[in-house]
């Protein structure tokens, strides 16, 4: 075993990774950006060396600098984690011409899973099943759309180096087959610097199911298999193992496909073989087929180690330490069900747009097993993946893991950004997700149900109001607010509310013209009589109320309010560093409150930029193609005159 390993990633999958080393009794060396001096990861680790700026391609993308940081330090392995240089052969090469060990795959496994349409035929000679389509080497338009008539409609246009949902297409119609292949071939060329595509039919009622291998370089073993059909656009949301309604049969075919393909490429390491498969008539196993192979560990590892027992990363230490593979497929198998779901500081109503923000608070159940990056009083930055925390729970049956789910999510406090956890909770209640009828189209469907916001709770804020007072202080519990008068106004960002104070541990919140007696005696509260099960956190940011019904509040501070929204000045800014893909304004264009104005590209999605309000566009500050910072204007908007 080695003694000591660097690991070359940031965030909740270092610490992760950090997590097993510990145990095992292996040193770590941690590596980070100016934007992560003070990250959870660089605390936990053995040490620590400091890369670059913050963007990635200044630190975590730096091969030259981690191989360097590997031989300085005395590592004798490097961890990719996920992401950044995790799935570049040439990163591995290098890695191993310093003399290293690259704790995952081959280059030559990885390169033969790069693309996928060489990944597609590698596997067609291995037997695996893939989606029938046309992943030849001919890109003429005329020769495509042919193959796609061949193929039979709905079609899907997939870009041969895509990733992210990146250059993919649906087609439902012949006639916008010639469109739709050029808008994924340039957004390809873009992205990727390939414009290369290729077709499949596309699948009905389509499953995400994906099979965990290991292999040693020769022989793998499977570790069953995920369901991942929770998606929005394209993304995972929550993933669970094993997939609901799998039969034996399914499985063991499932498992014998991936166990061929990961064989086949000699791989070695921990690999996920993704399916896509059709879920219109149950689970049959000859409906499930190869979309692609990620050659390194997944996010959502931790719902197999959940069910199996293993810890995924002591096999990844293991086997690249040149132990054999530490079990034999019949030593594997299945206890009970996992759910995983993905926090993130995102603003869900405004289209899941990433949020940034300083985590004034931050407490999460200890039911559950929580892989974060964070901790109290660190910022979610604009540079990475706004992850919060993975939330993972396991249960004897896929009910109580659910159930076990719901309440982690409705335990879990945080405050000082937004997130999603209503959308998280909501999808826990869905019927259709509890009753396991999964499907990738599932949330699409369903989604103005599951992030319509709920209106607060008026109990949940007559007491955020009275934490809001100072009451919640415990110096201030007695009611002995000498200084206070007895009855004031409390105003927050949004609204404000009359409070009286009644006498020691009492207090009645007058809210929208409706009062509300609050008592408080020691950590419990009452309001309007009933024992309130939330639980009151102040904290830097102001008020949050956890537990039950979640409302925050923050202060009203007359003078930061002065320019809120647009800042008063009409400029719309970048909320966060991206690329500007399209401006839809023109000067003297009138829009209305909630048009598009601009669409920024940014942590791998899009995210089109509202108007605030009426007006008339003063000045377009930015053009398509341009780079720009947090904070930069964009758009100025000039009030409308109404002469
Ligand atoms: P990427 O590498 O860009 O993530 P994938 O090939 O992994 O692309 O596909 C991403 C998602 O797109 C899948 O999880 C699935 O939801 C959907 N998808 C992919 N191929 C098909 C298909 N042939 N039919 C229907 N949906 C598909």
């Amino acid at each position: 075993m080695f003694d000591k390993i660097l690991i070359a990633n940031r965030g909740e999958i270092a610490c992760r990774i950090i997590d097993t080393c510990r145990r095992m009794g292996v040193a770590t060396v941690a590596v980070y950006s100016d934007a992560d001096r003070a990250a959870r990861h660089v605390a936990m680790a053995d040490q620590a060396v400091h890369l670059g700026g913050p963007a990635p391609a200044d630190s975590y993308l730096r091969g030259d600098a981690i191989i360097a940081a590997a031989r300085s330090t005395g590592a004798q392995a490097i961890h990719p984690g996920y992401g950044f240089l995790s799935e570049n052969p040439d990163f591995v090469e290098a890695v191993e011409a310093a003399g290293l060990v690259f704790i995952g795959p081959s280059a030559r496994a990885i390169r033969a899973m790069g693309l996928k349409d060489a990944a597609k035929a590698l596997m067609e000679e291995a037997g695996v099943p893939v989606v029938p389509g046309y992943h030849g080497a001919d890109q003429d338009p005329d020769g495509l759309a042919q193959a796609a008539d061949r193929i039979g409609y709905p079609v899907l246009i997939k870009a041969v180096a895509g990733g992210g949902g990146k250059g993919m297409r649906r087609v439902d119609d012949p006639a916008d087959f010639a469109e739709a292949l050029e808008s994924a071939r340039s957004e390809a060329q873009n992205a990727f610097g390939n414009a290369a595509v290729l077709i499949e039919k596309y699948v009905l009622q389509p499953r995400h199911i994906e099979v965990q291998v290991f292999g040693d370089g020769t022989r793998a073993v499977h570790l069953f298999e995920r369901d991942c059909s929770l998606q929005r656009r394209h993304q995972k949301v929550i993933e669970e193992a094993p997939a609901p309604g799998m039969t034996e049969e399914m499985r063991r075919a499932m498992g014998d496909a991936a166990v061929r393909a990961a064989e086949a490429i000699g791989y070695s390491g921990a690999g996920t073989i993704e399916f896509i498969v059709d879920g219109s008539d149950g689970l049959r196993p000859d409906r499930f087929w190869f979309m692609e192979m990620n050659t390194r560990l997944q996010v959502e590892h931790p719902v197999t180690e959940a069910i199996t027992g293993i810890d995924l990363v002591e096999w990844q230490l293991r086997v690249a330490s040149g132990e054999p593979l530490p079990a034999a497929q019949q030593d594997l198998t299945i206890r009970g069900h996992a759910f995983e779901a993905r926090l993130y500081a995102e603003d869900v109503p405004a289209g899941f747009l990433p949020a940034t923000g300083r985590l004034a608070h931050l407490r999460f159940p200890d039911a559950a097993r929580i892989e974060t990056g964070v901790r109290a009083g660190d910022a979610i930055s604009p540079w990475y993946d706004p992850m919060i925390a993975k939330v993972v729970t396991y249960g004897p049956t896929r009910a109580v893991a659910l159930r076990a789910l719901e309440q982690a999510l409705v335990d879990t406090e945080v405050a000082g950004s937004v997130t999603n956890l209503d959308f998280l909770i909501a999808l826990t209640r869905h019927d259709g997700f509890r009753a396991g009828q999964v499907d990738t189209g599932l949330i699409a469907r369903d989604l103005d149900a599951l992030v319509a916001a709920a209106a607060p709770d008026a109990r949940a804020m007559a007491l955020a109001v009275v934490g809001l007072a100072g009451l919640a202080d415990p110096q201030m519990r007695g009611g002995m607010t000498l200084w206070q008068p007895l009855r004031r106004t409390i105003a927050w960002d949004g609204g404000q509310a009359v409070l009286e104070v009644l006498g020691p541990g009492a207090a009645r919140v007058t809210l929208d013209g409706q009062p509300h007696e609050v008592r408080w005696q020691g950590d419990r509260w009452w309001v309007d009589g009933d024992l309130c099960r939330e639980r009151i956190a102040c904290h830097s940011a102001g008020v949050s109320i956890f537990g039950g019904h979640r409302v925050h509040l923050v202060p009203r501070d007359p003078l930061a309010r002065a320019g809120a929204d647009d800042g008063g000045d009409g400029l719309t800014r970048s909320p966060m560093p991206g690329l500007v893909k399209a401006v839809h304004v023109t000067q003297g264009q009138r829009v209305r409150a909630g048009e598009r104005l601009a669409v920024l590209e940014a942590m791998k999605m899009e995210h089109s930029l509202t108007a605030g309000r009426d007006g008339i566009v003063a000045e377009v500050l930015a053009a398509a193609g341009d780079q720009v910072e947090a904070g930069a204007a964009l758009i100025r908007l000039d009030e409308v005159s109404d002469d």
